[in-house]
């Protein structure tokens, strides 16, 4: 799965990167689908030995084009986990209130406690896209933000926190065809936002403002991967495997009980 690592430092072309590559699976629909389940299983028991713990945290930060699959992501990576253990944090345009805050108080409010999962729908990472594209603040006032946004990362991570971000990578013929069955699909219709194609002229400036937070904000702390989106199944796969070897890592124990339960009589 490295090879979807951003490595910290490394200047990121997003054109280098193939938004069709399916070259650790190679499955069939069918075959993906029965190794999705296995992985939501594994996902669902590791799940409940984090809370077990109280120990760790586990935050995951989704990010990707319109369309990219972000909302895919959650509802089928995370199917089967306990609702219990897992929360989830969509960030829109900000309201009057959050404006009136430095950007990361309302990022920070949601960042998981001890023994929970959150995953971030958008984050902290809009306030150097759609900000910078759409000129919201200052240049000189978002190009600080990718070292304040390393440090903030690197507090969480010290605290007992750990980040995984994700990249969904499409393009941007992709994206049409999603916009398309958007409208094509009477059950999808909803989904439509109009402006989702003054976005969409602006690709070039957004895989740009991408291609600078994955250069400037892959840490040791906090990871940057760029998954392979065309595909929804090799997405899914590959999110849940990194989830998994991820939460395995985190080497985690029942705890120790001060009884022996073979004692215990229970009148
Ligand atoms: P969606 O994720 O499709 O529900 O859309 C949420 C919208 O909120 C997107 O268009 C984001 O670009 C926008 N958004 C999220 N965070 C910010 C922010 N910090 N400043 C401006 N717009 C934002
Ligand atoms: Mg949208």
């Amino acid at each position: 799965m490295d090879r979807y690592l951003v490595k910290p430092g490394k200047k990121i072309k997003l054109d280098e990167w193939d938004p069709n590559d399916k070259s650790l699976f190679d499955l069939e629909k069918d075959e993906a689908e029965d190794a999705l389940i296995k992985l939501n299983n594994k996902l669902e028991k590791l799940q409940e030995m984090l809370y077990i713990e109280q120990k760790h945290s586990l935050l995951i930060i989704l990010q990707g084009m319109d369309t990219s699959g972000k909302d895919g992501v959650i509802r089928h990576v995370f199917d089967g986990v306990n609702p219990q253990g897992v929360r989830v944090a969509s960030f829109k345009v900000p309201t009057a209130e959050e404006l009136a805050h430095d950007y990361l108080w309302r990022i920070h409010k949601q960042t998981p406690r001890k023994g929970e999962i959150v995953i971030f729908n958008r984050s902290q990472y809009e306030d150097v896209l759609v900000v910078r594209v759409h000129s919201l603040v200052p240049e000189d006032v978002w190009k600080k933000r990718y070292e304040q946004i390393n440090a903030f990362e690197k507090t969480l991570a010290e605290s007992g926190t750990t980040i995984l971000k994700f990249y969904l990578h499409i393009d941007k013929d992709e994206q049409k065809d999603r916009l398309q069955a958007r409208l094509d699909e009477p059950d999808k219709n909803w989904k439509f936002n109009p402006g989702d194609l003054e976005e969409r002229k602006l690709w070039p400036e957004y895989q740009k403002a991408y291609e600078d937070v994955l250069s400037k904000t892959s840490t040791e702390a906090a990871p940057w991967y760029v998954i392979p989106a065309n595909r929804k199944w090799y997405r899914n796969l590959l999110i849940g495997e990194i989830l998994v070897e991820t939460l395995k890592n985190l080497d985690m124990q029942l705890p120790e009980i001060d009884f022996n339960p073979k004692e215990i009589v229970i009148e």
